[in-house]
């Protein structure tokens, strides 16, 4: 839809550690710029000692300054850019850390022209319309080459030891491969981001049936789903809902006033554990 108005997009957050580790390294916020159009980004870090925590972060604040600096490029190269930016910044990092450090990255990036979605690891985006649900990433991961191989079943990656091995990690290589890719959006829709924490612990149904509710009543949902299926691992959800009616006219001195109070504030939203 051409006239979908960002402004009115609602988003919620929710990041969790699990029951089962002692820190919470995944890592989520949502940045938005002075159109409104939003950028949500989950990362899941790796690493030892608050490494792993750090990278998240790090890879998210990276992403958060190009997005917030760069009006001029195209979404992709934006998205590009970002990740390029995040890459760099966690590889520089990581050169002090003895045991090194990385993370997955996910982003969603929604404007009045759809979503743009761009990733590197095993985070993943999924969209939702009227209860059907559609994963938009492929992992970047060891088993979902061999199930593409045909060496493994979807049902042995699974449970394989080696699921959580990645193909393509931030901070890791001096260049790393970005997919990007867009999906229209339509009243209603929802688009998901996720750690392996939640698509890992929880059925696309289940995912599918708690999205059907408000983005804030989804992610406090989904999150506690994982923890009560396990909660092996750390858990985060974002989940942005695209406004049901039309586009409203937007005139005023008051709403120019609070575009450009946003725009100098550089609203970024960080969910916490
Ligand atoms: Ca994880």
């Amino acid at each position: 839809m051409d006239d979908l108005d960002p402004h009115r997009i609602v988003t919620a957050a929710r990041t969790d550690r699990g029951r089962l580790r002692d820190e919470n390294q995944d890592c989520c916020a949502e940045f938005e710029a002075e159109d409104g159009s939003r950028l949500l980004v989950v990362a899941d870090g790796m690493g030892g000692h608050a490494a792993g925590a750090l990278a998240s972060r790090m890879a998210i604040e990276a992403i958060g300054e190009v997005f917030a600096g760069d009006r001029a490029s195209s979404p992709e190269e934006l998205l590009r850019r970002a990740f390029a930016a995040a890459n760099a910044r966690v590889l520089k990092r990581g050169a002090c850390e003895p045991e090194g450090m990385g993370t997955t990255a996910v982003a969603a990036l929604l404007r009045s022209d759809g979503a743009w979605v761009a990733h590197v690891g095993d985070s993943r985006a999924y969209h939702w319309r009227g209860g059907a649900l559609k994963q938009l990433t492929e992992d970047h991961s060891w088993v979902l080459q061999e199930v593409g191989q045909g060496r493994m079943t979807a049902e042995q990656a699974k449970a394989h030891p080696r699921r959580s091995a990645l193909l393509r990690t931030i901070g890791l290589d001096p260049e790393v491969p970005v997919d990007v890719a867009r999906v229209g959006l339509a009243p209603g829709d929802r688009v998901l981001l996720c750690s392996d924490g939640l698509w890992g612990e929880l059925d696309e149904a289940i995912l599918a049936d708690a999205l059907a509710a408000e983005p804030a009543a989804s992610v406090r949902r989904l999150v506690a789903l994982a923890n009560r299926a396990g909660g092996h691992d750390n858990v985060t959800a974002a989940v942005a809902r695209v406004p049901a009616a039309r586009r409203r006219p937007r005139w005023g001195i008051a709403g120019s006033a609070l575009a450009a109070a946003i725009a100098l504030a550089g609203v970024a939203r960080w969910c916490g554990a």
